[in-house]
């Protein structure tokens, strides 16, 4: 079922949330939504869930639209907001059952739903416990199981591996992924290499625009025109060879790199190339360069390029 977000925008009070946004998931897709914070993910997020009503433009989901079909799009989302609200004072397994009754799950089905979502969320040594006694990332997986136990056609999960530890993230990861294949998945988070680990598609957004849309791939390659070489001068004061490197025209930004007294990492101006040049100072100097090469741009530095006002 497709996602179809079309001039989106949200205000509150003369503050644009989300301004103008259009967008669409395919069904089999799993797209990341990356923005710092305030940016307007949650708000986007609120609209596709038909939990709050936009100032201008509409959203489809399927064939379904926001203004006119909401509770039919609810029934074929499972949602996991950002604060994760559970009812705390019910067991795991009475919280569960609540909401498949909600969802309408047929009552034959309950029982076996329960028990898929105690299974695929790792929930076996907790289902009798009462939520309020819950770790933090317990209860971010009661939140993943409530948003799936009716099997819906898509996915909205706002930082679904906030709080959890890392083994933990890797299996939420995992499961996101193996979802992904047969529905459609937004989800956000702020962790980078998560985003690129679990999503096809990355979405950035900045100040309530779309300033990325397209694949990890896609992106470094619309990034590139910025030339990042990681290089090791041997036989040269560190300091001195910082200070040259820096000086040098065609650079911009010269990183130490931690646990190499001799590797530098340095970025040139917008498309230029530093190589010559480098390979003239360390001449001229009498240093000897032992390693010249490119480094891949990471998702991080596009990032920060793309959201830094
Ligand atoms: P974060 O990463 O911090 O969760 P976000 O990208 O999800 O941020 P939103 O929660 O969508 O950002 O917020 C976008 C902007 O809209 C922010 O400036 C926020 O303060 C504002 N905003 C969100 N909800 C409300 C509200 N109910 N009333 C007023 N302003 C709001």
């Amino acid at each position: 079922m497709d996602i179809v977000v079309k001039n989106l925008t949200k205000t509150y009070g003369p503050q644009k949330a989300v301004d103008d946004i259009s967008f669409i998931v395919r069904t089999g897709e799993v797209l990341g939504f990356l923005g710092p914070n305030g940016a307007g993910k949650t708000t986007t997020m609120k609209a596709i869930t038909t939990y709050l009503i936009p100032n201008q433009g509409n959203v489809w989901v399927g064939d379904s639209s926001i203004y006119e079909d909401a509770e039919e799009i609810k029934r074929h989302i499972g949602y996991l907001p950002e604060s994760n609200p559970l009812y705390e004072d019910m067991p795991v397994i009475d919280y569960l059952r609540y909401v498949a009754e909600l969802q309408g799950i047929d009552k034959s089905k309950i029982k076996s739903s329960i028990l898929n979502m105690v299974d695929l969320c790792g929930l076996e040594g907790e289902k009798h416990k009462t939520i309020s006694e819950l770790s933090k990332g317990y209860k971010q997986r009661v939140g993943l199981a409530q948003a799936l136990i009716h099997d819906p056609d898509v996915l909205i999960l706002d930082e679904p591996t906030a709080g959890l530890d890392p083994n933990q993230i890797v299996e939420i990861r995992e499961l996101i992924k193996k979802i992904g294949k047969e529905k459609t998945v937004i989800l956000s988070s702020h962790i980078l290499a998560e985003v690129e680990a679990t999503c096809d598609r990355i979405l950035i957004i900045n100040d309530g625009k779309i300033v990325a849309d397209g694949t990890a791939e896609e992106l470094r390659k619309k990034a590139q025109g910025k030339e990042i070489l990681k290089i090791i001068i041997e036989d040269a004061d560190r300091n001195l060879a910082f200070d040259q490197l820096q000086q040098l025209d065609t650079v911009d930004v010269v990183d130490l790199i931690q646990g190499d007294d001799q590797a530098f990492e340095v970025q040139s101006k917008k498309d230029q190339s530093s190589k010559r040049a480098i390979f003239k100072l360390c001449v001229e100097k009498g240093w000897t360069l032992t390693e010249m090469c490119p480094v891949e741009t990471r998702l991080e530095d596009i990032f920060r390029e793309l959201t830094m006002n």
